[in-house]
C-alpha cells in the first residue's frame, strides 16, 4: 500500500482529524505483541465524468466490522452511520479525487505486557489513494500455496483479525518467492478456501462456484457484491459449495474477488492454464458489471454507493445515477 509521502494524510485516531504523522501508538501496544485487532477494508471508486468519489458499501463493511470485533470482545463506541460519516468528512478533509482505499481498524491498546484482554480499546480510520493492488489486466498466476488456511476453531478466517493475516503473510510470500501473484488457500479438509487477501470463484458447466464461507473463508462483501451481480444481471446459477483442489485445473474460469483486488481474473493455476488461459466472458462480464455498479453507471445499484461530494447543483448529473 503506498501513498505519496510528501502530502500528510489526514486520520482519524483518537477520536479527532488529526495529521498521520501525529497518529502514533505506544510500543507496549497489546495489539502489535499479540495481533488483538480487527481491520477493514473499503474502497471509493472516482468517477471523472461526475468528479464523484462513490464509497462503496461502507454501512456493510461497517457492520461486518462491529460484528467481528465482538469476537475479540473489542468495543467501537460508534453506530455504522456514525462511522460512514467520519469515513465522508475523512475523504472530503483530504479533498482526494481518485481511487482511495480506506482502513479502519480498531483494537486493544492497553500498553503492558500479559495476553490476556482488558476492556482498553481504541480505532482508527485511515484512508489513503489506492490504484489496482494486483495488475491483474492480462489475467493472474495464481498458485496453491503450502501454507494451509487457519481453521475457525484456531483464528476465525471469517473475520480480518489482524494476528490471521500471518497466515495470509506467509502464503502471499511464499507465493511470491515462487513467481505466482496470488496465492490460494487449501483448509485442513483439502479443500479450496480463498486467496491470500481475496476470495475465490470457479465457472464450471455454466455455474458461478464458490466455496461457502464455512470452509474458512473470509464473508466477503465484494463475494457478495458478486454473487448479486452474477444472479440478477446474468442469470447466473450461483452455488456455495467445496471445491477440490483438482477443480482447479478442470474449470473454465477463476477469478479472485476483494475489495483491494476488485475482480480479478486467473488465467494460470500452478503452471496449468485455465481452460486456454485466456480471460473468460463470465469473468469479463462480472468485471464490467462491478465497475459500472462501483462508478454510478448502474442506477439499479445507487443504494451501494455513499457519495463524498454531493451537490446536486454544481453536478445536476449526478442525480441521473443516483435516483434508482
Ligand atoms: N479473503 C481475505 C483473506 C481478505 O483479506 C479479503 C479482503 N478483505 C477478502 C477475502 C475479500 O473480502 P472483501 O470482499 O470483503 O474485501
Amino acid at each position: 500500500m503506498k501513498f505519496d509521502t510528501d502530502r500528510d494524510l489526514i486520520v482519524y485516531f483518537g477520536g479527532q482529524f488529526i495529521p498521520l504523522h501525529e497518529a502514533r501508538i505506544g510500543i507496549l501496544t497489546h495489539a502489535l505483541h499479540y495481533g488483538t485487532g480487527v481491520f477493514e477494508g473499503i474502497r471509493a471508486h472516482w468517477d471523472e465524468k461526475q468528479e464523484e468519489l462513490f464509497v462503496l458499501r461502507p454501512r456493510e463493511h461497517y457492520e461486518r466490522w462491529k460484528r467481528n470485533c465482538g469476537i475479540l470482545r473489542i468495543d467501537v463506541p460508534k453506530s455504522p452511520e456514525e462511522l460512514v460519516a467520519i469515513t465522508i468528512e475523512l475523504m472530503q478533509l483530504n479533498s482526494f479525487r481518485t481511487n482511495v482505499y480506506v482502513r479502519p481498524l480498531a483494537y486493544k491498546s492497553a500498553e503492558r505486557i500479559g495476553v490476556s484482554t482488558d476492556d482498553q480499546d481504541a480505532f482508527a480510520v485511515i484512508a489513503m489513494p489506492f490504484g489496482e493492488y494486483l495488475d491483474s489486466k492480462n489475467g493472474l498466476h495464481a498458485g496453491v500455496s503450502s501454507w494451509r488456511r487457519i481453521e475457525d476453531n484456531a483464528i476465525p478466517a471469517r473475520a480480518k483479525i489482524c494476528g490471521a493475516y500471518v497466515n495470509s503473510a506467509l502464503a502471499s510470500d511464499e507465493a511470491h518467492q515462487c513467481g505466482f501473484d496470488e496465492a490460494i488457500f487449501l483448509n485442513e479438509n483439502g479443500h479450496v478456501a480463498e486467496g491470500a487477501t481475496c476470495n475465490i470463484f470457479m465457472v464450471r458447466n455454466g455455474q458461478l462456484i464458490t466455496p461457502a464461507v464455512t470452509e474458512n473463508a473470509l464473508e466477503g462483501i465484494t463475494r457478495s457484491t458478486v454473487i448479486e451481480l452474477a444472479q440478477r444481471e446474468l442469470g447466473l446459477t450461483v452455488v456455495e459449495r467445496a471445491i477440490d483442489r483438482s477443480e482447479l485445473y478442470v474449470c473454465d474460469e477463476l477469478l479472485f474477488t476483494g475489495t483491494a483486488v476488485g475482480i480479478a481474473p486467473i488465467v494460470r493455476v500452478d503452471h496449468r492454464p485455465v481452460k486456454d488461459g485466456e480471460i473468460g466472458w463470465i469473468t469479463q462480464r462480472i468485471q464490467q458489471l462491478y465497475f459500472d455498479a462501483t462508478r454510478g453507471h448502474l442506477p439499479a445499484y445507487s443504494h451501494w454507493l455513499t457519495p463524498v461530494y454531493p451537490s446536486s447543483i454544481s453536478h445536476p448529473q449526478k442525480l441521473v445515477s443516483l435516483v434508482g
